[in-house]
């Protein structure tokens, strides 16, 4: 496995498995990998000849005030563990090879932006989609493998890719989850013991969703209100939102048919911890 530092070297090396015939795989990452990562790096490296992993904490994506200085990172441990799984490249630029001085241009997605994460993160959608089309056009994949514990990420960059004709397919990949249920995450580092056992509540309000939809409960104010009642329930998790929308235009919906998603956004102690499932109802 190599790692390359210059977006130049990286289009090169592609460029050449490309005149090969080969297909290419891009798995986009900001690093500190889980389980979570390598299961995308596993479908990536079934599906494919030859495999990219991107590893950069995008400054672009974070506010001001948030996690970016104290995002954890270790280069070393991610090396080896892309190596475990036949990763063939981990693409890993410095700051000033992606935004070079003045940067001036920005990838926005209007409309499913709005909601959810974005309305809590103005700006944080549009450094997503930004650095994830210089990527595409950095490293000219086949496919690229995003997971849907960032349901509203998988929507933006597959807008993004049907809006902006990019020729890539979008493989979407389940989320993994701790023994728990606790959604696998890089800042779950952040949690404390105590923290660490009350953020379970968070898939378990999902699955209370699920239940109460199996169930034959049709209204989201109904969901989202037992899905409130056990999250408060916890007094170390306090909710940021929790929503019911539909997949399509990620707008909230009253009475639950069809494809939606049911999602939450939480803090537990200094940690901002999202979760969510995709149901389909009949
Ligand atoms: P990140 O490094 O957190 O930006 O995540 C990189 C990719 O891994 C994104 O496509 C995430 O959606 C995906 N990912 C993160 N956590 C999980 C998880 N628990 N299960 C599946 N995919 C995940």
């Amino acid at each position: 496995m190599r790692v390359v530092t210059s977006p130049q070297e990286m289009r090169s090396l592609v460029g050449e498995h490309r005149a090969r015939g080969e297909a290419v795989g891009l798995v986009p990452t900001m690093g500190f990998f889980h389980a979570g990562h390598i299961s995308l790096m596993r479908a990536a490296r079934e599906e494919n000849d030859c495999v990219v992993v991107s590893l950069f904490v995008n400054p672009a994506q974070f506010g001001p005030g948030e996690d970016l200085r104290d995002y954890p990172r270790d280069l070393a441990r991610d090396v080896k563990m892309a190596g475990g799984v036949g990763v063939d490249y981990i693409f890993h630029p410095g700051v000033e090879d992606m935004y070079p001085r003045p940067y001036l241009s920005y990838v926005e997605v209007e409309g499913i932006t709005e909601g959810l994460c974005g309305a809590a993160r103005p700006g944080h959608f549009r450094g997503v989609a930004t650095v994830v089309a210089k990527l595409f056009h950095i490293i000219p994949a086949h496919r690229a493998y995003f997971g849907l514990k960032d349901a509203q990420q998988v929507r933006v960059i597959q807008k993004m890719v049907e809006d902006l004709n990019f020729d890539v397919e979008i493989v979407v990949c389940p989320t993994v989850r701790e023994e728990d249920g606790l959604a696998m995450s890089s800042r779950n580092i952040y949690l404390g013991e105590e923290e660490r056992k009350a953020a379970t509540s968070l898939y378990r309000s999902l699955q209370l969703a699920e239940q109460l939809v199996r169930g034959g409960e049709r209204s989201a104010g109904a969901v989202t209100a037992a899905m409130r009642g056990l999250l408060e329930g916890e007094p170390l998790v306090r909710p940021e939102y929790v929503e019911v929308v539909d997949w399509q235009e990620l707008r909230p919906v009253e009475r639950l048919e069809g494809r939606i998603l049911v999602a939450l956004a939480a803090r537990v102690g200094r940690a901002r911890l999202i979760d969510n499932i995709l149901l389909d109802v009949p």
